[in-house]
């Protein structure tokens, strides 16, 4: 066996997350928060052709799949999913009432590789910070490593896109970054700026009916759809977010092509 070289490993380490960084400072889309909404809007996205990266402020992508509900790692999802599931190769048993279960952590697991061989690429431990707006459009996030953000007197760098994805769930941390500075105004029309209650059916319907551009270059996705237009929260179901990600995505393809 060839001696290993310790300096070579962190030589290799350094160079090709360098590459990897400098290739992603611009692109076509941007996507902040590798929950399932943030990855299938990305393994659709980045099945387009289109240059996508995703920021994760965690070391996992995955964000509320893992734990299932209250921790039982078993995700519900509709029928209204199944094909896309079929899609990620994600194994599903029936059970009663329409629904079905999946293992969360098989859930998790394939729709991080299916975004990263569909051409995505995620950086973790990367948070989102704020963004870039030029001519009343956002074009870009300000984001900065998670082990820094908010802890050290350290300034964040810049991504830029054609188009920004708040995926960030319950938080909707970018469309918040323009809701504080009053920007975005009256999104949920008259009334507060979160999710409302939990009604698993309306909720669902409503995170995919209302994805979509929600500001000049800022799109919303998953939970966030909801915490941006006051939509009901829905508890522990994900087949709306996984369509809330895919119809996102399909809007953003025809937006960038010009359709
Ligand atoms: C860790 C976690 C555990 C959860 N557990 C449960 C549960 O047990 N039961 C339940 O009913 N619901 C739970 N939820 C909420 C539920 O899972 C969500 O409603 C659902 O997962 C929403 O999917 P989403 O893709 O919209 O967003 P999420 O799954 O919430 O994913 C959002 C992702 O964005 C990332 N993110 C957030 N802010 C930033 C930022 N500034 N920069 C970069 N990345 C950012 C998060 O780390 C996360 O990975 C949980 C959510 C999270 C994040």
């Amino acid at each position: 066996m060839n001696r290993i070289d310790e300096t070579g490993i962190s030589r290799a380490i350094i160079a090709a997350y360098h590459e990897k960084l400098t290739d992603r400072i611009a692109g076509d889309v941007i996507i902040v928060g590798a929950g399932p909404a943030g990855m299938t809007a990305a393994y659709y996205l980045a099945g387009e052709g289109l240059k996508v990266t995703l920021l994760e402020k965690r070391l996992s992508p995955g964000g509320g799949v893992w734990g299932g509900g209250m921790a039982m790692n078993e995700a519900v999802v509709q029928e209204d999913a199944l094909e896309l599931l079929e899609e990620m190769d994600v194994r599903y048993n029936s059970c009663l009432g329409g629904l079905y279960t999946v293992d969360a952590i098989e859930l998790a697991a394939a729709l991080c590789l299916k975004a990263l061989k569909a051409g995505a690429v995620i950086l973790n431990l990367v948070t989102a910070e704020d963004v870039c707006l030029h001519g009343g459009r956002v074009t870009g996030v300000v984001a900065n490593r998670s082990m820094i953000a908010g802890a050290l007197p350290v300034d964040p760098i810049t991504f830029s896109a054609g188009a920004v994805v708040d995926a960030t769930g319950h938080d909707a941390v970018v469309v918040e970054t323009l809701r504080r500075r009053g920007l975005i105004k009256s999104l949920a029309e008259g009334r507060p700026v979160c999710e409302g209650p939990m009604d698993a059916a309306s909720g669902e319907a409503f995170v995919i009916e209302r994805a979509g551009e929600a500001f000049p270059g800022l799109w919303v996705s998953g939970m966030s759809v909801c915490a941006t237009f006051g939509g009901p929260r829905m508890g522990p179901i994900f087949g709306g977010m996984l369509l809330s990600g895919k119809r996102v995505a399909g809007l953003i393809a025809a937006a960038l092509s010009g359709k």
